[in-house]
């Protein structure tokens, strides 16, 4: 049997800046490019499942067009290599890390299956700027607060890089292999994804295009736009990231190159850096996945309220900025981060339901779901993770959608019933008078919702739970 080489394809769907192809395509024999769908890993991730079709046909075009034949299987990843490894004759196998624990661990066990039949295997950083446990503090320890760790981390990024660009040359005659049965298996059955084609081109070339358009018209005035939902002010370049469609370290190069000198940079590559930081913090405590970092929250007192939590989850909470926010994440599959955080606050303070309910919607809903990045934004809100919101600063959701959408333009947009309140009561309708209402008629509980919840009400009880919590 020849001998081949084997790349296995993860989360780095990209041509550019992905060390493990180009590697292996700078050696002289012929490239077998696979992806493992494991079902299990996808099972409550219904958005991204349209988001992997689309980009598992789209590299699957790229590869083959240089050459590289690419197939993909629907398996457990330990046990479908094993397969690979009794069934083919494998001379070398190439990856990229993926620096998560769940997957590290599954990496170590297909690393000691690969090494007792001696097959040369080689692994290569990917998703992040550097290696999450290789920055720590001067005693060894990791960091808990964003500010230091972010000094430490871009000091200690720019000092060791080495970013080159590799674009690939490789070009073989190809095998094209037919994996339409698998990628059936992928697309969701529920039509739900449907939405998301007018918003989205999942892709590479998606990518860059987005990185250069932001860098050229945003990043200038990113650091006041970012805040404001009803401006398209960020890059949205997270679910790119997410599946490694673009790779961190090009837009860092990116940024750094054409705009250090712009306002707007240094907030925007922060940004990047709390995305290192929540892979820093899962890395080494990754009791984080299933649990609250601050072990004290272990003991609070969070309500179960299915009622409730559907009430969120629909948009129908009363409260228009987190409504809008819930349906902007059902239409499109992403959510401005400004109004994440207040729909967030909303569902563990006000609501006092357990972030992992939050956590675990978002993860099903969100094309730009990430674990470490989810589950740090969550516990973040929550009060229970590192450098995060404390427990008893509780966003109040009028406020914040009077001072981040004050012309209520993105509540509109979300939450059409609302189409003709006035400014004044937009982000509280219950306040306005029924004589009003019936000029435009308008019926508060006809037509929208009466708040699910009294935002002093909540907020006291809110505090209650939190003071038992210290005692
Ligand atoms: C409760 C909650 C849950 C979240 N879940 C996710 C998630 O599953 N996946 C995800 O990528 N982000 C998550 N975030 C972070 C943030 O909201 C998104 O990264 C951001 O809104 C993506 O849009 P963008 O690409 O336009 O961001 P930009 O503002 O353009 O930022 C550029 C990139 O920086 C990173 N980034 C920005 N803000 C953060 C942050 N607060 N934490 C970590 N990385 C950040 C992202 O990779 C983002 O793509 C969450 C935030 C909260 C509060």
């Amino acid at each position: 049997m020849p001998k081949k080489n084997f790349l296995w394809v993860r989360e780095d769907f990209r041509m550019e800046d992905n060390l493990a192809l180009h590697s292996i395509s700078s050696l002289e024999q012929k490239i077998y490019a696979f992806f493992i769908y494991d079902e299990k890993k996808f099972k409550n991730r219904s958005a991204q499942q349209w988001w992997l079709y689309k980009t598992l046909v789209n590299f699957q075009n790229k590869l083959n067009n240089v050459g590289i034949s690419f197939k993909i299987y629907a398996d457990n990843e330990v046990q479908c290599i094993k397969k690979l490894i009794k069934s083919e004759n494998i001379d070398k196998f190439y990856y990229n890390t993926i620096a998560r624990p769940d997957e590290l661990l599954i990496e170590s066990e297909i690393e000691k299956n690969l090494t007792s039949h001696d097959i040369n295997w080689k692994k290569f950083e990917s998703n992040l700027l550097q290696d999450p446990f290789s920055v720590r503090k001067k005693d060894n320890t990791p960091f808990q607060v964003f500010t230091p760790y972010w000094r430490n981390a871009e000091e200690q990024y720019l000092k060791n890089k080495n970013f080159i660009n590799k674009k690939i040359i490789y070009k073989k005659s190809v095998i094209k292999e037919d994996n339409n049965a698998v990628l059936n298996l992928i697309l969701p059955k529920k039509k739900w994804f449907e939405k998301f084609e007018k918003f989205w081109t999942p892709g590479e070339d998606m990518a860059k295009t987005l990185l250069k358009s932001f860098i050229k018209k945003k990043i200038v005035d990113y650091s006041t736009n970012r805040d404001i939902p009803s401006v398209e002010g960020t890059s949205k370049l997270s679910p790119y990231l997410a599946f490694g469609e673009i790779s961190s370290q090009t837009i860092f190069e990116e940024c750094y190159k054409i705009s250090q000198k712009k306002i707007g940079f240094r907030k925007y590559i922060n940004e990047i850096g709390w995305r290192e930081f929540a892979h820093h913090l899962i890395n080494f405590f990754p009791q984080m996945q299933t649990g609250n970092l601050r072990r004290q929250f272990d003991k609070f007192n969070w309500v179960k309220d299915d009622a409730k939590l559907k009430k969120w989850k629909q948009g129908k909470t009363g409260y228009p900025i987190v409504d809008a926010g819930m349906r902007e994440l059902h239409e499109t599959g992403w959510m401005h981060n400004r109004v994440r955080m207040i729909t967030a606050s909303f569902l563990v303070k006000h609501l006092r339901i357990n972030w992992k309910e939050g956590e675990k919607h978002f993860r099903d809903c969100l094309l730009d779901f990430n674990a470490p990045n989810n589950i740090a934004g969550w516990q973040w809100v929550a009060g229970c993770g590192a450098d995060a919101a404390p427990y008893f600063r509780i966003f109040n959701p009028i406020l914040q959608g009077e001072k981040f959408d004050s012309e209520g333009m993105y509540v509109k947009k979300w939450v059409k019933e609302l189409n003709l309140i006035p400014k004044k009561y937009i982000h509280k309708p219950w306040e306005m008078p029924e004589d009003e209402q019936s000029l435009i008629n308008f019926n508060l509980k006809k037509n929208y919702y009466a708040p699910i919840v009294n935002h002093a009400e909540a907020r006291n009880s809110a505090l209650e739970a939190f003071k038992n919590l210290k005692n």
